[in-house]
């Protein structure tokens, strides 16, 4: 069995759009796509008048070089989003297929197979937000395709480990596509779960530059996986997903230098975010800081909605996340620079002290 016997039939044998750039791309004088022949203003050399080539080359080589995997093992789209509703579409068929989660987790997976008319099987994580593996694999039926975990988790921070990845990965053989949400995983100790993917066919990894890479809006993520998965992916994606400018800001930013940079960024989040977390611990009217693995603290308070609207008249904005079963008391804080973090303490601090005298 193939991991594709797993896809929808009709996917699998879709003609795709032949684009102009695929079909002739190089020749001297292009007349083949109905471009503008001239740059448009304030163009700064870009060549914005043509159509991007699908999947550049230089990206895919540098983002190979990243992650550790052949050219063949990626296909890079707007966001780990758009990968997301591309293996949806591609796997799940309306009205029969499901997907799985793990509440409280990102809500692009639901909303997704929403979309798509597949059914959302939810399997809670255990209450310290650990996977609970035997539940999830109790959950496995025919109809599910597609088995989402993320880690570290988006909202509480917490990391799946290793164990319990291969656990799932080696149980779902056969029977769905394992995906791994690796979008906050430059902010951990764990190692990725990438270098499975040469072990396990129907495992399938989602990176990101949106986080740790400071380009949320160039909107570049990559889906990882073997050649056969990649390949039905890039026959539904859009002919030129990712915009020229996009392109060249991932470029830069993914050179010897942004990558100096981007590291340097890490480790401050990093640092910052045990700071964060233990100063806050400390003051009254917080229940609880969630361990977390991301450049996030999932934060428990007496009164969240409180804390939410003193930090909004401040003029700082925080998620809250209350809506989420388990976290119907907790606020989600990015770690931001050491002075917007500074400011966030100093606001609750100022917040207890008024409670204090009153
Ligand atoms: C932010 C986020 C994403 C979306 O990333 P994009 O690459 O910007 O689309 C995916 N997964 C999780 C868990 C996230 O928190």
């Amino acid at each position: 069995m193939s991991v594709l016997d797993l896809a929808r039939p009709e996917i699998r044998t879709l003609q795709p759009y032949s684009s102009a750039r695929m079909e002739a791309g190089g020749a001297q004088i292009m007349l083949n796509a109905n471009e503008s022949a001239w740059e448009p203003a304030g163009d700064a050399a870009l060549g914005c008048n043509r159509y991007p080539d699908p999947q550049p080359a230089a990206l895919l080589q540098a983002l190979a070089a990243l992650y550790g995997v052949q050219r063949e093992q990626l296909c890079v789209g707007r966001g780990s989003d758009e990968a997301i509703d591309l293996l949806v579409r591609a796997f799940c068929r309306a009205g029969q297929d499901a997907v799985v989660i793990q509440p409280p987790t990102f809500g692009m997976y639901a909303v997704s197979a929403r979309i798509q008319n597949a059914a959302v099987i939810e399997v809670s994580l255990a209450q310290d937000f650990s996977l609970d593996v035997p539940a999830l694999l109790a959950a496995i039926t025919p109809a599910v395709k597609l088995v989402f975990l993320c880690t570290p988790n988006n909202p509480s921070g917490k990391s799946i480990s290793r164990d319990d990845i291969e656990r799932v990965a080696q149980a779902l053989a056969g029977k769905a596509l394992l995906v791994v949400d690796e979008a906050y995983i430059e902010f951990s100790d764990q190692p990725s779960a990438i270098d499975l993917i040469g072990r396990y066919e129907h495992l399938a990894v989602l990176r990101t530059l949106s986080k740790a890479w400071a380009l949320a809006g160039a909107r570049i993520g990559t889906l990882v996986a073997n050649p056969e998965v990649i390949g039905l992916i890039r026959r539904i994606m859009q002919p030129y997903p990712l915009p020229l400018p996009c392109v060249t800001a991932a470029l830069v930013a993914l050179s010897p230098s942004g990558q100096v940079a981007a590291r340097e960024h890490i480790a401050i989040v990093r640092e910052q975010r045990v700071l964060m977390r233990d100063a806050l611990a400390g003051l009254p009217g917080v229940r609880e800081v969630l361990t977390s693995d991301a450049n996030f603290l999932a934060v428990r308070f007496d009164d969240a909605g409180a804390v939410y609207q003193r930090l909004l008249q401040a003029g700082i904005v925080v998620r809250d996340v209350r809506r989420y079963p388990k976290l119907h008391d907790t606020l989600r804080i990015t770690v931001g620079t050491p002075e917007e973090n500074a400011r966030v303490l100093a606001v609750l601090n100022e917040m207890t002290l008024n409670k204090v005298q009153a």
